[in-house]
């Protein structure tokens, strides 16, 4: 395994303390393309569910890098507000810890292109555990909602299988409520005695009715009822970037809206599968389910 030139963003002190109080600690991966172009590989930490921050400088021109990973390509087409490339990918809650390939390819129109392969460890990742009790029909589904989920699931399975190539963001994301998220992104569930899928995103605990906000600029790409999460709405940033805000007790915004950062997207509530009145915030990036964490206090 190689890893070439990392080096810290400490050098940045008081950028790297405002990041550290946001979303811990994070370190920079260093690489050249075989163009010769720099790429930077932003992070908190090489384990599932953290998000992955890529930006490009010194590209030679024509050049259109690409970064492969498990098997998906991330063309490296956003760009930042400091103009340099900008692209995201994840790792996913579910991913299995070992040694992963990173390819980058530099692609120059009327040339073959220029191949390079890096690898990447993940390491592992302990995640809390918790029981819970919902009302039995969100555990045992009965067969009409058992169909509906299948058909829910689907649907969310297209929404996200759309890469918006602009980066839609403007500067970075803010979380979207100020109360306290609870650490339990990546917890294990276990509803009423029965183990679930991890819990893949955090609870923020608003209060009732209170109003969410966009974490970042976007367009809403779901706003709709969903069975277990509830009056939901999903903003797509571009680049394979989604944020996701659950259990609403209204929705503020439709499908196919504009919101800036900060705008009202839906008040907070208990809809779906929920034990009480909280906001469940999620972040997709490509197809990883990442710790919205991750993504707070980025310079983009
Ligand atoms: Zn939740």
């Amino acid at each position: 395994m190689i890893r070439v030139g990392r080096r810290a963003v400490g050098l940045f002190l008081l950028a790297a303390l405002s990041r550290a109080a946001l979303s811990g600690p994070r370190e920079t991966t260093v690489l050249q393309t075989p163009a010769g172009a720099t790429l930077e590989l932003n992070l908190r930490a090489w384990q599932p569910g953290e998000a992955i921050v890529v930006r490009l400088t010194d590209r030679p021109e024509g050049v259109e890098t690409v970064l492969s990973f498990r098997d998906r390509d991330i063309p490296v087409s956003g760009r930042a507000a400091d103009g340099s490339g900008l692209a995201f990918f994840g790792l996913d809650v579910t991913l299995k810890p070992g040694v992963y390939d990173l390819g980058i390819e530099d692609r120059v129109q009327g040339s073959p292109p220029l191949k390079a392969k890096r690898t990447v460890e993940v390491q592992p990742k302990s995640f809390p555990r918790k029981s819970l009790t919902v009302k039995s029909e969100y555990v045992f589904y009965p067969p009409e909602a058992a169909e509906r989920i299948r058909r829910e699931s689907e649907l969310l399975g297209a929404v996200y299988a759309v890469r918006t190539p602009d980066w839609q963001g403007t500067g970075p994301f803010e979380a979207p409520h100020p109360a306290r998220a609870l650490p339990n992104f990546g917890e294990i569930r276990v509803f009423n005695g029965v183990p679930r899928s991890p819990h893949t995103g955090v609870d923020v605990m608003a209060g009732p009715d209170e109003m969410v906000r966009s974490s970042n600029a976007g367009t809403v790409v779901l706003a709709s009822e969903l069975y277990l999460a509830g009056n939901t709405v999903i903003v797509d940033h571009g680049l394979g970037v989604f944020t996701l805000y659950c259990h609403f007790s209204r929705v503020l915004v439709k499908r196919g809206d504009r919101v800036s950062k900060g705008d009202p997207v839906g008040r907070v509530g208990s809809t779906g599968r929920s034990t009480g009145p909280h906001l469940h915030w999620g972040v997709r990036i490509l197809d990883a389910r990442v710790d919205p964490a991750s993504l707070l206090g980025l310079d983009l």
